[in-house]
This record gives structure tokens, sequence and C-alpha cells, in this order.
């Protein structure tokens, strides 16, 4: 029998993962000796024993890994053969630069949703109950490496039974940063608006939520607002408070299994529902759904929905189904549905403190469901949609930020700032990109002051260096103004990145390629190269950071500008302008609005041209009659989307599109959509259509590899139709998956093309 001894590497996503543990057991089954500890590189191993057992483990390490784990890499070093090692232990960690990852926020395990509902275990009912496979990371770590003494648990010492789990290398709990109990963790409260407490938190918060109070509970990334979801009053009163009039508000049900009554769901919706990430999932609205839940997603085409994925979460489900003991009742049909909307009055950032909840939700939450673990990094709810054949994300956020990617090349670090909407930033280290949660929009003081900070945290957590700031092209956004500054305040280069472009680039980012594509960006507006506004355009994009504008959509006024974005029906009055059918603009809209817009266009007042595809999106649903004004961003498109859906597929119309010079234009189908009455018929002709010109276009030449984004790529009909055609025309299509196609990936893009520029540079 032969030996082996030798140093193992592993390098990715392997510290505050249980993988030292999972690395103790695998070398004491393969009766291995040696020792494990965390560096800053990642894991390091010294091993030794009978050769084939060493082969073995080797290839587990990566085969077997802990759930959460990720393994980027895995060296084996031969070393000459020690005598001291009897045994195989844990060591401790040894600092240096860090060069790890940190993980996300995970919902609770299966193995501690079982001993929450346990009555005999000591953590029965515990709020805060987690393990090294679940609980929360990103929220509560101030700096890596992950341990204790570095996360918001910092000053909750264990007791003598939590110690001893977090000693045991066979324990779940071994080295699990939020371990806690009852006696020594963290305290929960139920207070009222004045801050008086109530006793028994749980009973009390579900007691008022009940009889219709809105209550702000704190969660993994911030706090929620909370209230009866069948209560109508309750979430009208919600909604007024919240300055929300008419977009959907998510709702928690306690499992899948609750969700029947008001939206539909399939085998891959559910999968992503009770995934440990948890994201809100945007489901199809049952019939009776306004009706069980009037208020929660009115005038919508979609419900967002989630499960619990904290325990405070799931308690509050438990008290509402009478303390059953054990998991079955989570299988059943439970009645409870809340309301469980982001704490983010007016739009500006997620509360997180318990103070900042008490002086920012004044007036709005009725009681507070609180305790005093810290939130030390704000993280909004991710979102995500099925489309039919991979999920997609409409906001990524908790459970997936910071996770790392993996580019296909490596170069100076950048730190891109992102989009003045949607805004994310996005930091590189060597050939990782790490994006951040989503910040928002960038209208309102509090949320530039949260890019500020989630620039730096991202920084200060990862050890990044920026050698480069990438930025919008777009001067006025405060993301460029700011990234402006702080690349003259560090000495170094600021790149700005226009907006389509960037589109497509993040999505080159997440497929590893460094090769020119043809970029298809289908999406709101965005400063283009020419000063214009863009937003249907057809880019040929190359490795080393450049594009070129092959073709653009076919511009329409926009009249009164800004507005024109919130209200279809100007766009619809656009659109019959162009076809020269001004009478039926005041037939439609009036003698007072219609005229109004006539003139607007005749004298080119504040009437700015763009190819934007999401203002044709707005055309149609405008001219069809769908929609006149939009409570919402994407909300006429959507309804478009459902009608669409719901009519099922037609064929295109072969004359509703004129190609010619690289510009595609649609205005001969809106000539016969403007005398449509079939609704539906007309939103099906619109998708098909709008496929087929885009897949002529595509025809003009080019690179072979296809890349599809902008936030028009939502839509489900139009991505699903319009890949196939391109498929079976040989083109390879590459979509958003990593990040979302809409402006939550700009800075993944911004970050690659900088990147990409940069190495050029050096050459
Ligand atoms: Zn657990
Ligand atoms: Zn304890």
């Amino acid at each position: 029998m032969s030996s082996r001894q030798g140093l193992v590497r592993v390098r990715g996503q392997v510290q505050g993962v249980g993988f030292r543990p999972f690395v103790y057991r695998l070398a004491n089954a393969l009766s291995l000796q040696g020792w494990v500890r965390n560096d800053a590189e990642g894991v390091e191993i010294s091993v030794r024993g009978e050769s084939s057992a060493v082969s073995d483990f080797l290839s587990r390490l990566e085969s077997d890994r802990p759930v959460l784990s990720r393994v980027d890499g895995v060296e084996f070093e031969e070393a000459f053969f020690d005598e001291s090692l009897h045994d195989f232990t844990v060591e401790t960690s040894r600092g240096g630069r860090i060069n790890t990852a940190i993980a996300p926020d995970v919902s609770v395990c299966a193995d501690c949703l079982a001993e929450l509902f346990d009555a005999s275990n000591r953590r029965y009912r515990h709020p805060f109950i987690n393990c090294t496979h679940c609980g929360p990371r990103y929220t509560i770590v101030g700096k890596l490496p992950y341990d204790r003494k570095h996360t918001s648990m910092a000053k909750f010492a264990q007791c003598s039974a939590c110690e001893a789990e977090y000693r045991d290398p066979l324990n779940r709990r071994f080295h699990a940063q939020p371990n806690a109990c009852k006696a020594c963790g963290p305290q929960l409260a139920l207070v009222d608006a004045k801050g008086v407490p109530e006793n028994d938190p749980v009973g009390s918060a579900l007691r008022h939520i009940l009889s219709g109070k809105i209550l702000a509970i704190k969660g993994i990334g911030g706090f929620h607002l909370v209230c009866d979801a069948r209560n109508n009053a309750a979430v009208a009163r919600l909604r007024a408070s919240k300055c929300r009039i008419e977009k959907p508000l998510a709702v928690m049900v306690s499992g899948s299994a609750s969700l029947a009554p008001f939206a539909v769901s399939n085998r891959q919706e559910i999968g992503l529902l009770e995934s440990q990430e948890s994201p809100i999932v945007l489901l199809k609205k049952t019939e009776k759904c306004d009706a069980e839940l009037p208020g929660a997603a009115p005038g919508a085409a979609f419900v967002g929905a989630m499960l619990p994925h904290t325990p405070l979460q799931y308690l509050l489900f438990h008290e509402a189904a009478g303390r059953p003991e054990g998991l079955s009742w989570l299988e059943e049909e439970q009645p409870l549905v809340l309301v469980m909307t982001s704490a983010n009055p007016k739009g500006e950032p997620l509360v997180v403190d318990n103070a900042e909840a008490f002086e920012r939700l004044d007036g709005i939450a009725d009681f507070f469901l609180l305790h005093d673990r810290d939130i030390l990094q704000r993280c909004d709810d991710s979102v995500m949609r099925w489309n039919g054949e991979a999920p997609q994300f409409v906001r990524r956020s908790r459970g997936f930020a910071p996770r790392a990617l993996k580019l296909p090349i490596s170069g100076p670090s950048v730190l891109a700032f992102g989009s003045g909407y949607k805004n994310t930033v996005c930091a590189t280290r060597g050939d990782e990109a790490f994006l951040s949660q989503h910040i928002g929009d960038l209208d309102n003081a509090a949320s530039c002051l949260a890019l500020e900070e989630a620039a730096a945290h991202l920084l200060d957590v990862l050890q990044i260096e920026p050698e480069i700031v990438a930025h919008d092209l777009h001067p006025d956004f405060f993301s460029s103004r700011h990234a402006v500054e702080f690349a003259e305040s560090k000495g170094i280069a600021a790149v700005a990145v226009q907006h389509h472009h960037a589109h497509v680039a993040a999505v080159m980012a997440e497929h590893g390629v460094n090769e020119p594509v043809l970029g298809l960006v289908l999406d709101g507006i965005g400063l283009g190269g020419d000063g214009g506004i863009w937003g249907g355009e057809l880019l040929q994009v190359g490795a080393e950071g450049g594009f070129s504008r092959l073709g653009h959509l076919a511009p329409l006024a926009l009249p009164g500008g800004d507005s024109a974005a919130r209200e279809p029906w100007r766009m619809a009055a656009s659109a019959l302008h162009a076809l020269g059918r001004d009478d039926e603009i005041v037939r439609r809209y009036g003698k007072l609005r219609g005229n109004m817009l006539i003139e607007m266009f005749e004298r080119n007042l504040n009437v700015p041209l763009t190819s934007s595809a999401g203002r044709w999106f707005d055309a149609a649903a405008g001219i069809l009659g769908v929609i006149e004004k939009t409570g919402f961003e994407g909300q006429a498109a959507m309804l478009l989307e459902r009608l669409a859906h719901k009519h099922g597929p037609v064929g295109p119309l072969d004359s509703g599109f004129i190609l010619e010079g690289g510009i595609l234009n649609f205005l001969p189908l809106f000539e016969i959509l403007a005398d449509m009455k079939d609704a539906p018929y007309g939103a099906a002709l619109f998708h098909a259509t709008l496929a087929e010109g885009l897949r002529q276009w595509l025809r003009a030449g080019g690179p072979a590899t296809v890349v599809l984004s902008g936030g028009c790529f939502m839509n489900a009909i139009l991505s699903r139709s319009l890949k196939a055609k391109l498929e079976s025309e040989g083109h390879a299509v590459l979509e958003a998956r990593f990040a979302p196609p809409n402006d939550g990936g700009i800075s993944l893009g911004q970050a690659y093309v900088a990147m990409q520029e940069g190495i050029a540079a050096c050459a």
C-alpha cells in the first residue's frame, strides 16, 4: 500500500459555509491525517494517507462540497512525509490579504426548521435559529475574514451550550458565526409607535396584523411593512402612507401549497420560491386574485409572492396555524397571506436600524417587531420571474449579492457606478466581478448616499483598491457625477460607457464572451453616443471595449418629454401623428388634449425623438386602448404581454414593418392596430410582428453570436419567440441570467468594458 502526502489549496466560496467541518468529516471517513484551515486565499489543507484515499479525498472536495460553497479550483502539491501527523485537526484562521468571497444570506435550512418546530428542542421557536448551512451572512458582516468578531453577532457572547456546538467540528453549528440560542442570542421585542413593549412578541404581532394594523418587521436586509393581505382597508392605508398607489405589493404565504387561491405556479416557479435564496417570484394571478387579496396587485399582470426566509417570519405563520408540532402544516394550505413590502417610504432606501425605523416609519407603522442583531448591509428582496425557459432576475439582491461572477479575462480592478435608475455598483478583482445588491433609483438624496455607502462597503469587505472607475455616458446621473469625483479623489481614470453598450457587455461578461457579438438592446431610454435618446439599438460590440451602431428602431416623438414615458396615450398620439392621422388623435383624446399635442408636434415644442423600444411598447398599449396612464414603470408592456398570452400565438403581419438603411420601422403595423377592436389579438399581433421584424433586421450580417439585453427582454413572449427564430437561423443567442436584463445589470457591463479597455490600453 503506497502513501501520499501533500498540501491542498481550495479556492472559491469556501469560508463561512461549513467547508472546514466538511473537510474534517471527509478526512476522518477516509482515515487521513493532517489539518485544515482558512486563510486569505480560501482553504488550505495538509493531508496524508493511503494513495487511493487521498485521490478520493481530492475529487470529493468538489463533488461532495457543502450546499452553500462554490469551488473554483483544487490544487494539490506533493510534500515530504511528515511523521508528526497522527490525526486530522481543524486549525485556526490565518490572516493576510483577503482573497476569498462572502456568502450571500440564506433562507432557514430544513434541519433548522425541524428544530424550530420541535417542542423538545432547546431552540424551539427561537426566532434566530441558524447553522453553517443557513442564516444571515452578507448583511451582518463588517469585514473579512468571516469571523464572529467581524459580524454584528460580536456583542453576543455564546453560552456554554452554544460554545460547545461552535467548537465541535462534527456539529452542524461548527463555526456558524451567527450561532446563538434563546439564552445568549439576540432578543425579540414588539413595541408600539411610542416604543412601549408588549408581552409575547410573535403572538401580539399576529393579533395586531389580523386586526388590521400595519407592522414594521425587521428582516434580513432591512425592515418590511406588513399587513393582512386579505384586509382591504389595511392594504389601502399601507399604500397611501407609502405613496405607492398602484405598484403591486409582494405577498408572503407559509408555503407553496398556500398560493393556489390567488396565483398560478408551475414546477420551476415553485423551485425558485423554495430555493435557499428565497426571492419574490412574479406569478400569474388567478381569476380570483383581486377578490382574494384586494389591493395587493390591482392593474398588474402578475402578483409577486415569496415564502418565509427568516425563522421569525415562519413563527408568525406557525402562530396563525395554532402552533402545530412538526413540519407537515407547511405542506398544507394556510389561510394567512401577508403583504410584505420593503419599508422604503417614497422610494428611498430600505430602513435597516431600529432607531431609523421609528423615525422614518413614523405615521406608517402602528407596531414594530424588532430585535437587537444589527443589519450592517442594506439588502432588498430579490425579484425573479420564470420566462418559460429559464429563471430571470427583475432585481438581484438578497440571497445573491455579493456572489462573484467569474470573468473570461483578468485585468485591473474596476469600480463601476451603474445607471441612474435601478442602480447597482460592481467591483472587480482579478477575474472576478462582484455585483452589489439593488440600490434603487437615484432620484433622492438618501438613495444617492446609499450608493456611496454600498460602493465603499463593497471595496472594504473585498479589500479592493480600484484602478479604474466606470460610469454611464449621461453626465447628469448622480452615479456619473459621483464616479468622476471619486476618480479625481483617487487620481485614477474614469471611463464613460454608453448605456446600451453596457447592457450588451453585461451579458458578454457573464457568458465569458471575449469576441465580437451582435447586440440587440430593447430598453427604456439611455443617452446615445451622438447625444440622442437611444433605446432600440442594434450594436456590434468588440472585444476591446468598442462598439458601432449598426441600426436602431425608427424614432418616435416623445410629446412632453419625460411625461410621455408614463402616459402611453401620448405615445399612441405620437404614432398616429407620424401616420398622418391627427383627426384620429382628436377623436380619441378629445379636442383639448388632442389639439394640445398636435400643436406640440407642429411647432416642434418639447417633442424630442427617441429610438426607445419601451416607448414603442407604450405606443402599442396606448393605441390598442389597453392603458392611458401607467402607475408604475413597465406596467403598459406587462399588460400588453398578458393580453397577448391570453390570446395565444398568431403569425406576424409581414407588411407590418419597413427595414431601410438599418432603421426598423413598425408604423405600418400601427396603421392596422389603430383600427383594431380586438385588443388581445392586437397585442399578439404586435409581439409576433415585432419578433419577425427583429429577426429580419439581424439578418443584415455581423457576428453569429447575438446578445439580447435591455429591460424590454423581461417580456417572455418576445424573448422566447425571438430566441427560437434566431437559433433556427444559426445564431448563438445569449441572454442575461446572472444579472437582470434591465438597468440593474448596467454596472457589470460598465465594469467589463472598462476592464477590456484597460487591458487594451496596456497591451
Ligand atoms: Zn440551518
Ligand atoms: Zn446559547
